[in-house]
């Protein structure tokens, strides 16, 4: 049953086992699984079933560029920031759990099967298919990524990523969330504390904000926060009356904030060779595209963080790409949303911004690709039930612009903390101090110079950058919006993090948490299928600990 906080009565928020605060990805997925346990569960969302301006307002903060604004990139609503986002579907690799001795703070305290074992279920609630990531895998007669790139000892050159619908959680499962007969979903239901029981390292109710404006409070046996990256380490903060912060009692909530570092660098030039640049279907359906990894023992050998390499579409705002498509796109984008206009913008320092007659012309001397482009626009992207991503026009000149992406070292320096400005329910706003490591602008330039000289040997192309800019560059790679990591990390003890292998917190062990707050490092990967993951992980475990309570 779906109701408004408003409509849940004294009955309805009454014996609840497990209470769950946050409907994004994470939130859904777990009151899914928790759909016929036996146990009553209540879904607090602090939105409705759409964002408005007024509860989008709970994410105002403080933060600073390169860091986005503190309410873009996520959403306040039913199914959260899956409202919005783009889909990309990418699994961890086993590297991402070991401890590595040139990445500090590295190692998850479980294994990598651990988690690998929920992601062919956490693909089905994506909607990305089967769990298989190789080209050769997923895609009959795919071929590979460059035609006559050989085997080598540095490379794994034909991977993919796959691609949800994109699944607004919030739609795909609000038929199951209402249907429901033991998972109550309350909307407007911001929870605004933790209430600690006397005497006891217990969390024994949630206290929310009603949209009337009423607080009321709700006791639970457990406690889940499923409110992604930032605000469950804000909430744990603001909730304690001391100050100190739940689960903060070894200084790590909020600390080791991640996200993952990314820019567009050099150009691949194929030396005649057949390249798969372009969107792919799976076998089973799914969009898909190409990605270049480096092994996990090229990794180690070179200490190299995580990282992968796409092959890239030349800048929308320099209208010498010639494509009437991008120049349209171009100047159509004070109409997409601010994170879809920052992330067209690439490298705001360093983009040749052409004036629009410039991109005028591309138009107007393309219009048959256009019109094209625009019909193909809108059965593959607006009517279609899986949309095509999004759109990629190669460089007239052959030759590909590269992406970059990778992990981030874990630092205790990079964190979130609570500021002195109220929001509307008298909760501090948050401050985010994202940092990142000098060694990590080593480790990608390392990176950049091993891909090329890979590449040149290869034969069958060749990277091309300018060594005198590289570190400069690679220093304004942007932490990629929406990807929140680290700041209630899983460890061994609570001298290490804020949870334990169970997600479960150390200072309240009938709390747990189901976020990509807990990982404590981040992979090159998108953190959404990893979230889904946990949360699957999570359910399993609580469905144990239901029964034997
Ligand atoms: C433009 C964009 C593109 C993206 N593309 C990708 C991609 O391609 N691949 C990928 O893996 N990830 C992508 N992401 C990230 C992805 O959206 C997030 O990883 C994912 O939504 C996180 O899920 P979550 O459930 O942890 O948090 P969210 O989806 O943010 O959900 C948190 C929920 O908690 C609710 N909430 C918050 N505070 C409270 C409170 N106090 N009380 C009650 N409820 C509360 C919120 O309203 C929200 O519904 C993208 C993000 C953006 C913005």
């Amino acid at each position: 049953m779906i109701v408004t906080s408003d409509e849940l009565t004294d009955e309805m928020a009454a014996d609840v086992a497990v209470c769950i605060v946050g409907g994004g990805a994470a939130g859904i997925t777990l009151a899914c699984e928790l759909d016929e346990c036996g146990h009553k569960v209540l879904l607090l969302e602090a939105g409705s079933l759409k964002p408005s301006a007024e509860t989008q307002d709970y994410y105002n903060g403080i933060a600073h560029a390169p860091h986005p604004a503190a309410n873009e990139f996520r959403r306040v609503a039913l199914g959260g920031t899956t409202s919005i986002w783009g889909g990309r579907c990418v699994p961890f690799d086993p590297i991402d759990f070991e401890p590595r001795d040139y990445v500090s703070n590295s190692g998850w305290p479980i294994s990598y099967e651990e988690i690998a074992r929920y992601y062919p279920r956490a693909l089905e609630y994506c909607d990305a298919g089967k769990f298989d990531f190789t080209a050769a895998g997923s895609i009959s007669g795919g071929g590979p990524t460059i035609a006559g790139l050989e085997p080598n000892d540095v490379i794994e050159r034909d991977l993919i990523e796959r691609y949800s619908l994109p699944t607004d959680f919030g739609r795909r499962y609000g038929g199951i969330l209402r249907m429901s007969r033991n998972v109550i979903t309350v909307l407007r239901a911001r929870c605004i504390g933790l209430e600690k029981a006397v005497g006891e390292d217990r969390i024994e109710a949630v206290k929310i904000a009603a949209a009337s404006g009423r607080s009321r409070v709700i006791r639970s046996a457990f406690v889940v926060l499923a409110m992604g990256g930032i605000e469950c380490a804000r909430l744990l903060m603001a909730s304690d009356p001391r100050g100190v912060g739940y689960g903060n009692r070894t200084d790590r909530l909020g600390r080791f904030y991640a996200s993952h570092l990314e820019t567009s660098f050099g150009r691949l030039v194929p030396h005649g060779a057949k390249v798969a640049f372009d969107f792919e279907k799976t076998d089973d359906g799914v969009y898909c595209r190409r990605k270049f990894q480096f092994l996990p023992s090229a990794q180690r050998r070179h200490r190299l963080l995580n990282t992968a390499f796409r092959l890239h579409f030349p800048e929308y705002s320099d209208a010498s790409h010639g494509s009437s498509v991008m120049s349209a796109i171009y100047l159509a984008k004070s109409f997409l949303i601010p994170e879809y206009q920052n992330i067209l913008q690439q490298d705001p320092a360093h983009a040749t911004s052409s004036p629009a007659p410039a991109h005028w012309r591309n138009v107007m001397s393309g219009l048959p690709n256009l019109a094209r482009f625009g019909f193909d626009w809108v059965f593959k992207r607006h009517l279609a039930t899986r949309k095509l991503p999004y759109t990629l026009v190669p460089n007239a000149d052959g030759s590909y612009p590269l992406e970059f992406n990778c992990e981030q070292t874990p630092l205790e320096s990079s964190r979130i903390t609570l500021a002195d400005d109220l929001d509307a329910h008298g909760m501090r706003r948050v401050r985010i101090d994202w940092r990142r490591s000098d060694s990590d602008l080593l480790a990608a330039q390392r990176a950049f110079l091993l891909l090329r000289e890979t590449l040149g040997q290869s034969g069958a192309c060749r990277l091309e950058f300018d060594d005198g800019v590289l570190v400069e560059r690679l220093s304004r790679s942007a932490p990629v919006g929406g990807h929140h990591i680290g700041t209630t990390r899983m460890a061994f003890s609570s001298s290490g993090g804020v949870v334990d292998t169970n997600c479960a917190i150390f200072d309240f062990p009938n709390v747990c948490i189901a976020s990509s707050s807990v990982f404590p490092t981040g992979s090159h990967a998108n953190p959404t299928l990893t979230i889904v993951a946990v949360a699957l992980r999570l359910a399993s475990h609580l469905r144990t600990r239901l029964s034997s309570e």
